[in-house]
């Protein structure tokens, strides 16, 4: 081997070596043997308030965002960082958790990352791995995120709790990963309650080795069932919730007959709920939210309708019969037209006990 190759080798492995360690975690970045990592979390609303504040409770550094600034305060009470801008908010995270209300405002949110990646990447940087090898292009674009303040580009996870839609997950997660960032799909059911006590359930989409690094963040959470590719986990929670629904609306129906015939409510649920007709609408939200008349599920009746019609598109895409799903689709419809826009879904009973017969 020649002098001159010798010494090109030894000046790549010298800047590889300074490369490597300059992106080393500062410990393990997934907190697996419960390292503190910096969570970002996007979106402290009803549900992403409490899963926020469990991750501080569980001793990790959590940078949040919302656009509301009461949500923000409340996230400096519980012990988080609140900040004013997402760029703030991802700074050095290993995590970038989304718990937005649909998947316009998480694309939105998906820009501003990326947009905050790449602008405040070193200039020179990117400008000189435009004209390098894509191996040293990448290592050049890394370095220069990483400056930045986000962790690197494949050292940020962002995780998209939100119930969004499936396949526009999937066209997120290409368009991510052409940015050099990884996405994955979590969404989640068990409402406000199970977030508070961290026993939500979770349904993942991604690749086995990107879920296994955010498992340790999520198992804080709640329980997780990996669903399959990313989009997995959305497409099944717009599916539960078709069904959650419906077993509401036609909980309501029944439970309305039975009172006008002259039973007790607490009588039909007890029998209901050691019968076949018993559902999540019999066993907690009738007796919890109904039947008290408190309507404070934490769950917006719009955000229902919101999953409803993402899983009949998706049944509409990939051609299976929903003549019910759309119908109960249609009625929650005319719910939200007629009831404030901040109702609880399970104030769907109160829009039927008007509705003409
Ligand atoms: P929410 O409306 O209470 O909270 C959403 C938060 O996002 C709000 O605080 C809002 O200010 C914030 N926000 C809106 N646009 C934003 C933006 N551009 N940048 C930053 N923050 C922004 O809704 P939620 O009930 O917490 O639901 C969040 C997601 O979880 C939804 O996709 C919903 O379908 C799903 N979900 C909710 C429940 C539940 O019981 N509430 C259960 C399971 C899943």
């Amino acid at each position: 081997m020649g002098t001159a190759r010798r010494e090109a080798l030894a000046r790549r492995h010298r800047r590889l070596h300074h490369v490597a360690h300059r992106h080393l975690p500062r410990q393990d970045p997934l907190g697996r043997g419960g390292d503190r990592m910096t969570v970002a979390f996007i979106g402290l609303g009803n549900m992403g308030g409490p899963m926020s504040a469990r991750l501080i409770e569980a001793g990790h550094r959590v940078q949040g965002f919302d656009v509301a600034e009461p949500p923000r305060r409340a996230l400096t009470e519980a012990g988080g960082i609140a900040t004013t801008s997402i760029p703030e908010a991802i700074r050095d995270a290993d995590v970038i958790i989304l718990m937005l209300p649909n998947s316009d405002i998480v694309e939105a949110t998906a820009e501003e990352i990326m947009a905050a990646v790449t602008s405040n990447a070193a200039p020179a940087a990117i400008r000189d791995a435009a004209h390098a090898s894509p191996r040293d292009a990448a290592e050049a674009n890394a370095g220069a995120i990483h400056e930045a303040g986000v962790r690197d580009r494949t050292g940020a996870i962002v995780v998209d709790m939100s119930s969004s839609e499936p396949l526009r997950t999937r066209a997120l997660a290409a368009a991510l990963k052409a940015r050099g960032l990884t996405l994955v799909d979590a969404p989640v059911s068990g409402g406000v309650a199970r977030a508070r006590t961290g026993k939500l359930t979770i349904m993942t989409g991604g690749d086995s080795a990107d879920l296994d690094r955010v498992e340790p963040v999520l198992s804080i959470l709640g329980t997780t069932t990996r669903a399959g590719t990313v989009g997995s986990g959305h497409a099944v929670k717009a599916l539960n919730n078709l069904m959650s629904a419906t077993h509401l609306l036609v909980t309501s129906e029944a439970m309305l007959a039975g009172e006008r015939f002259g039973l007790d409510p607490e009588v039909m649920l007890a029998i209901f709920n050691g019968s076949s007709g018993r559902s999540g609408s019999t066993e907690n939200k009738w007796p919890n939210f109904v039947l008290p008349g408190t309507f404070d599920s934490g769950f917006g009746l719009r955000l229902m309708l919101k999953d409803m019609r993402i899983a009949v598109d998706l049944a509409a895409e990939v051609g299976t019969p929903d003549p019910l799903g759309q119908a109960a689709a249609d009625l929650w419809s005319l719910a939200a037209t007629a009831l404030a826009p901040t109702a609880d879904h399970t104030e769907i009973v109160n829009w039927l006990r008007k509705a003409p017969r």
